[in-house]
């Protein structure tokens, strides 16, 4: 809820702060357990730093981040350390987040360790069972990461998280670093795993055609801020933001037969140190309109389920009462 991260940016000989990226400008949404929410974006749009400030790997600014009631962003040191059993993060580069120097073993150990789960032996056993599950013979456990293809790594980036048996994931776009033939193979296995065990994934990407099966609802970020939030099925339907239509129109159509208007968006992506007034994305918008340019459009519910932050349509309001959100 109002989830702010701000970085200062320093300059000058004194190092004195003369502004800030607002990498995270007010961001709420909901993430309901099982589902797989999707949020893309451009790169620099504050998708990541939203992943990693919901699990305090950086402290958010402001906002509050409810999981089971308790707000994590106000938990001493030992209550975060307990709460991370429940909340994992998987990165995006398979090789930059295993340590080099130790065998598979020590890497998948180390979390159960930390969370004080069973004997040196039942640490070794649960580690080959969690390589079985990821898809990796259990013996493999006495190798080091170079020994592995990057498909393989980003199996053990799942694994460790995996290990502790979570019940929310964080996936940083966790295939975005691999080769396209290797991509679709991690999705199907973290689609498996998210059926299997019930987790609840935070899914994200800077493409939607990579959320686009494994999502349950899809949240769309702009220079900070979320700008369109709906079912995957709405979202592909039914569009409503402006810049969720140009990125829809960037995905390929794979049926030759049915054309597409592609959009092109206009300019580069303003600098988050220096957002444009209004709307965000007045500067590139193909609808502008002259409020645009001053008035911050609310990021509220337009039809049931669709949330979007839009003036093209302050008149629509959503009459229905809002349906409770269920899985199919
Ligand atoms: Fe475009 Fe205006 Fe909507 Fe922003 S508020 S997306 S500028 S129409
Ligand atoms: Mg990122």
């Amino acid at each position: 809820k109002g989830l702010k991260k701000f970085f200062p940016i320093k300059g000058g000989i004194l190092a004195k702060q003369v502004g800030e990226v607002k990498a995270v400008n007010d961001v709420s949404f909901d993430v309901y357990e099982g589902e797989v929410l999707g949020i893309v974006g451009e790169s620099g749009c504050g998708k990541s730093t939203t992943g990693k400030a919901l699990l305090r790997l950086i402290e958010p600014t402001a906002g509050e981040v409810i999981f089971d009631g308790k707000d994590v962003t106000k938990m001493s040191t030992e209550e975060m350390r307990v709460m991370r059993r429940h909340m994992q993060i998987i990165f995006q580069d398979p090789y930059a987040s295993l340590n080099p120097r130790h065998k598979i073993e020590k890497i998948l150990g180390e979390p159960l360790l930390v969370h004080g789960v069973g004997t040196k032996e039942e640490r070794r056993k649960k580690v080959e069972e969690i390589l079985e599950i990821v898809g990796l013979p259990g013996e493999h456990a006495s190798r080091y990461p170079h020994q592995f293809s990057g498909g393989q790594r980003q199996r053990i980036g799942i694994a460790r998280a995996l290990i502790v048996r979570p019940r929310l994931i964080v996936c940083d776009e966790p295939v975005s670093a691999l080769d396209v033939s290797i991509q679709a193979q991690i999705l199907n296995l973290m689609e498996d795993l998210q059926e299997q065990f019930g987790l609840t994934y935070i899914f994200i990407a800077h493409d939607l055609s990579v959320v686009k099966h494994i999502s349950h609802r899809i949240g769309v970020m702009y220079l900070g801020k979320m700008v369109e939030l709906t079912t995957n099925e709405n979202l592909y339907k039914e569009p409503l933001h402006p810049y969720t239509q140009s990125l829809m129109s960037a995905v390929p159509e794979p049926d030759p037969d049915k054309k597409k208007e592609r959009t092109i968006l206009k300019g580069d992506v303003p600098s988050p140190s220096n957002p444009p007034s209004g709307c965000p994305f007045h500067t590139r918008c193909p609808a502008v309109m002259d409020m645009c340019k001053t008035v911050v459009p609310e990021f509220r519910e337009i039809k049931v389920n669709h949330f979007a932050a839009c003036h093209l349509y302050d008149e629509e309001s959503t009459q229905e009462q809002t349906a409770d959100y269920h899985l199919q």
